[in-house]
């Protein structure tokens, strides 16, 4: 059984000393949270946090992710963080594509899949997250919208007998951070699509990726997404910054 996955984004919610003393704080019961069977915890707080974070759960089963990283090989890209430098720090994952970068930075879904070839290399899990907006959504556009996102890192793979770990988040930009939830048909229908498109691109080698959902996930509708779509994981935002609601959503799963 694949273990199933839940990555707490932080985002730019906290200050440095904030995620430190928050990581502290709940240290000893993330730990111990973290030794659920087929579960895997993956905290991803801001960069500057990724090197305090990496020391209080060395020797722990807790996973670190960023954010994001460059789409660029090192060199003179100001502001930027290669991948090589996540994985010195102790990342293991590393989100990429969120549609606040998406639409904050403008980032295309070329760049995506650059940042994705970096972090390959150095055996990063890319978490790729995809999503429509409601305008897209309310246009029945879902489908195309995601198999546009989806295009150039899919072609990296296609003739591959083997890939890398990939996880693809499905998160509708319409239910991120607003309390909306898609219904239970849409989940299903999302979710089927994923899978058989993954399966027709990448034929066999598509079992080496993971389907997760982000969009207010928290402790009372955790549950109810899980259930009813065909999930591997789940990406919460503002819900990971209140550990009683982290724990519980955790405690819940299976
Ligand atoms: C996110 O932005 O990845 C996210 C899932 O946020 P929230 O849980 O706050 O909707």
């Amino acid at each position: 059984m694949k273990p199933f996955v839940y990555v707490a984004n932080w985002k730019m919610n906290l200050s440095f000393t904030q995620e430190v003393a928050f990581a502290k704080q709940n240290q000893a019961d993330l730990i111990e949270l973290g030794k659920k069977p087929d579960t895997t915890i993956v905290l991803c707080p801001s960069y500057c946090s990724l090197a305090p974070l990496s020391e209080l759960f060395k020797n722990s089963s807790i996973a670190l992710g960023a954010q994001d990283c460059s789409a660029y090989k090192p060199g003179a890209h100001t502001g930027q963080i290669h991948a090589q430098t996540l994985a010195e720090l102790g990342c293991t994952f590393c989100i990429v594509g969120h549609s606040e970068k998406r639409t904050q930075c403008h980032e295309t879904n070329e760049q995506i899949a650059q940042k994705v070839a970096h972090l390959i290399v150095h055996n990063i899990t890319p978490i790729i997250c995809i999503g429509e907006t409601i305008k897209d959504h309310r246009a029945g556009k879902t489908v195309a919208i995601l198999e546009e996102q989806l295009a150039p890192i899919v072609a990296a793979f296609i003739h591959a007998e083997t890939i890398p770990p990939l996880c693809f988040a499905y998160e509708p930009i319409w239910a991120i951070g607003t309390g909306v939830i898609p219904t239970p048909e849409v989940l299903k229908t999302t979710y089927a699509w994923l899978r058989a498109h993954l399966q027709q691109k990448l034929g066999h080698a598509s079992q080496n990726t993971r389907l997760m959902y982000g969009g207010s996930v928290d402790e009372q509708t955790s549950a109810k997404i899980t259930m009813l779509a065909d999930i591997d994981g789940l990406l919460i935002g503002s819900a990971s910054l209140d550990f009683q609601k982290f724990k519980k959503i955790v405690e819940l799963q299976r």
